[in-house]
């Protein structure tokens, strides 16, 4: 028997990958106060004495901002503490005015739980920290360049979803954090807007020997604000730790900013442990307990979420995977493709939903399919004349590049435009201009060679600028030169 011993240096390694994700919450009002949430809003004018930590005020707890805290905690299938504490997390900084963040320690509001293949280490309410902006050379204070801060964000709630370390690539933690994107968006709790900070995306990343068990040291990737720079901070933080640990060298613990101009990795600070940050029990609040009418009515507010519609999609209408995802989790698209199905029982699912998620997705852009022109009845209409070959396929996009651009229903633009499919009269004329033009082709195609075919059919197609059924065309054709 041999024995394979293999060097670090070529050895196979596996990533793994655990999210923190910071979701602001879409509130009337602050967390533990009655600002107004904004964003974009002049500097400043959503501020009050609570929220910037005046001595002497108190905190009172927003009640949506604990509702929906809830809808996530059961969404994500938490077990919900019966009592949760606020803590006060402490650190300085000038964003935070009163010296510490209310937050939740040891006791959350709910953990363990689950969305799709990962599992979910805790979700916790806290507030969020002023905006600080580095104004930089054109924000010059005494010759030094300044940072200012803008207080409307400050006491925002939030709330802080942590996964297992479940995930194992870059691409897989960009799809899970897709799939967590359109559940909070479905249950209507958060904007989930990566640009606007609305959803902010930590990545804590290790490596370890493919195969084992142990886990590596991590580092934690900060600020990760889209999917792209979460993938591609990601592989590029695994392929650093594989080049130290080849090079016979261990991964420090640290905090890290991914560079996504130009894809480096800098060091922010050594790892602070929990310690740092003198937790205690926040003493103007009493813990939160929620009754049992505020779970009846979180679980009351919970729609069908992305991960069942994806699989009803699959299971009941047979769906391929790839498509029902793209369906389920970007809901809009889903809304449209099932109300297009229901405005029409005849139209086939699998069918409609290609027209749907690769024919109008490319029309649309980044335009909400609600404000498209084109309407789920007139979509549906369209496939309807296809499926009953009023339409060719081609003609139809033709179509459907009308609607998209300026409403309509289809079949008023296929009168209007001619686009109807040439009839066996039109077609018998062009079969044979078309029979004549390409000899050499007729010749191939009576020895048997079936490609041959392709040259003459096209040549139809181009005539009839698409309006011709492909296998009609053939037919005719082989009919015509008596091979029928
Ligand atoms: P910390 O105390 O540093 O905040 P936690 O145990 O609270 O660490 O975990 C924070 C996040 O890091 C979680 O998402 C967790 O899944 C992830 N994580 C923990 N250990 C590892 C590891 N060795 N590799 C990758 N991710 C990890
Ligand atoms: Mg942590
Ligand atoms: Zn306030």
């Amino acid at each position: 028997m041999t024995t394979v011993t293999t060097t670090p240096t070529e050895r196979a390694y596996e990533p793994v990958i655990g999210l923190e994700i910071h979701v602001q919450l879409r509130t009337q009002t602050k967390m533990f106060c009655g600002c107004a949430l904004s964003f974009g809003d002049e500097p400043n004018t959503h501020t009050c004495p609570v929220c910037l930590g005046h001595p002497g005020t108190l905190p009172v707890p927003n009640a949506e901002a604990i509702h929906f805290a809830l809808m996530i905690g059961l969404a994500l299938e938490c077990e919900l503490a019966p009592r949760s504490i606020f803590h006060r997390k402490n650190y300085f900084y000038p964003d935070l005015p009163k010296g510490y963040q209310i937050s939740q320690f040891d006791v959350p509001l709910s953990r363990s739980g689950r969305l799709g293949d990962v599992r979910v280490h805790r979700v916790h309410l806290e507030e969020d920290a002023a905006k600080l902006v580095h104004a930089g050379a054109s924000g010059r204070i005494h010759g030094a360049e300044a940072s200012v801060v803008d207080f409307n964000r400050g006491g925002t709630p939030l709330v802080e979803i942590v996964t297992e370390p479940d995930l194992s690539s870059p691409e897989q933690a960009g799809e899970w954090l897709r799939l967590l994107r359109a559940t909070l968006k479905r249950l209507g709790v958060s904007d989930v807007n990566m640009d606007e900070g609305s959803l902010r995306c930590d990545a804590n990343v290790s490596i370890r020997p493919a195969g084992t068990a142990t886990l590596g040291t991590k580092t934690e990737l900060k600020n990760m604000n889209s999917f792209r720079f979460l993938e591609r901070g990601i592989a590029a933080e695994v392929t650093r730790q594989e080049q130290i640990l080849r090079g016979g060298g261990e991964v420090e613990q640290e905090t890290l900013h991914f560079d996504p101009q130009t894809g480096a990795l800098s060091s922010l600070r050594s790892k602070e442990e929990s310690h740092d940050y003198r937790y205690f029990p926040e003493p103007d609040l009493v813990p939160l307990a929620p009754t049992q009418a505020m779970l009846d009515r979180a679980r009351a507010a919970l729609p069908e979420l992305p991960a069942a519609r994806a699989e009803r999609l699959e299971r009941e209408l047979g769906l391929p995977t790839d498509t029902a995802r793209l369906l389920a989790f970007r809901s809009e698209l889903g809304d449209f493709y099932e109300s297009a199905l229901g405005a029409d029982g005849a139209t086939d699912p699998a069918t409609l939903a290609s027209w749907v998620t690769v024919e109008l997705v490319a029309r649309l852009g980044d335009v909400d399919p609600v404000e498209s022109p084109v309407s789920p009845e007139a979509l549906a209409e369209l496939v309807r004349l296809v499926s009953a070959r009023s339409v060719s396929g081609s003609a139809a996009k033709e179509v459907l590049d009308a609607m998209a651009a300026g409403g309509g229903r289809p079949e008023a633009i296929v009168a209007e435009r001619g686009l109807g499919l040439a009839g066996a009269g039109e077609l018998e004329a062009i079969v044979d201009r078309a029979i004549e033009a390409n000899p050499d082709a007729v010749e191939k195609v009576r020895a048997g060679t079936g490609k041959a075919m392709g040259a003459i059919v096209g040549a139809i197609m181009r005539e009839t600028k698409g309006r011709a059924d492909g296998g009609e065309v053939q037919r005719m054709v082989r009919e015509r030169l008596g091979l029928g």
